[in-house]
């Protein structure tokens, strides 16, 4: 066991009225399991109300601010507690994200699309699967080309609309040019271990997806995406070694939005065990 090095990189906080338990218990976890530290990425708040019932309110920002401030202090000297945002993108929001995200200074910016969401359906559900995938992962281009972001969240989350119609082989060229756009950019793409619950059961992005980022050189950050304390850091190990497969041989996370890289090998080396599978609770695929 070497000393820690691994952050948890994305987790969330009851402002967004879908996640339980207090900063505080959600950093305890991530000391217990070894990590150096963890980044908050809380539901940023969003313009006209758009998607209000899943995340903070507007007026609600400072305070987000001063509670993950406090659970800093909390465990100063133990953890290394930082402040960070998952924002979620679609053409038009940018100005308001901009703004936003220069209001405290933030450690680690996500970029969601959360296709399931009523409001982003409503401007661009087209009535079929092909089409809204399609539309999906142009938005994935244009939020990493748009600069507001380090890490582009769940990368292939459109997958759970409709597991059954998933085709990885019919999206594959949208894909590459997608990738491509991608890695001009620099921002990295995240290992969302939570994709395990979700109407297809497996890691966003898929170990297929994960071959063509690494072989355009896009670098990898892995997030538990917990909503509840028990799932910090879930599913490290086995994300790792998915990225390893791929032909990884780095993870990285952010601190103070600048990427920092360490080897997986020693990343395994400092996380003991896999956190039990009895911890693992069920979350509506519709959740975000
Ligand atoms: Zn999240
Ligand atoms: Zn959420």
């Amino acid at each position: 066991m070497i000393s820690p090095l691994l952050y948890e990189s994305h987790c969330h906080t009851p402002l967004c009225k879908h996640a339980v338990g207090e900063p505080d218990e959600y950093a305890a976890v991530a000391l217990a399991r070894g990590f150096k530290g963890i980044t908050f990425t809380c539901h940023c708040p969003l313009p006209d109300g758009f998607s209000a019932s899943v995340r903070m309110a507007p007026e609600e920002y400072d305070d987000y601010v001063a509670m993950i401030a406090a659970t800093r202090e909390a465990f100063a000297g133990r953890l290394d507690v930082r402040l960070g945002l998952e924002s979620d993108f679609y053409p038009g929001v940018e100005p308001w994200l901009e703004k936003l995200h220069a209001r405290a200074p933030l450690s680690h910016v996500l970029g969601s699309i959360h296709y399931q969401v009523a409001d982003y359906r409503k401007l661009y559900y087209t009535g079929d699967f092909l089409s809204y995938q399609k539309i999906y992962f142009e938005h994935l281009a244009l939020s990493a080309e748009s600069g507001l972001f380090d890490t582009l969240a769940h990368p292939d989350l459109i997958k759970n609309e409709s597991p059954l119609e998933w085709d990885f082989e019919k999206i594959r060229p949208q894909l590459a040019r997608t990738l491509d756009r991608i890695a001009a950019t620099g921002v990295a793409m995240e290992l969302n271990t939570s994709g395990v619950q979700k109407s297809l059961p497996e890691m966003n992005p898929s170990p297929s997806q994960l071959v063509m980022m690494r072989e355009r050189g896009i670098p990898v950050v892995i997030g538990a995406d917990a909503h509840v304390p028990e799932r910090v850091g879930d599913g490290y190990p086995t994300a790792l070694r998915l990225l390893q497969a791929a032909g990884y041989t780095e993870v990285s996370f952010f601190l103070d939005r600048k990427r920092q890289a360490i080897s997986i090998l020693d990343a395994l080396s400092q996380l003991e065990s896999e956190p039990s599978d009895g911890l693992h609770l069920a979350s509506p695929s519709l959740m975000v």
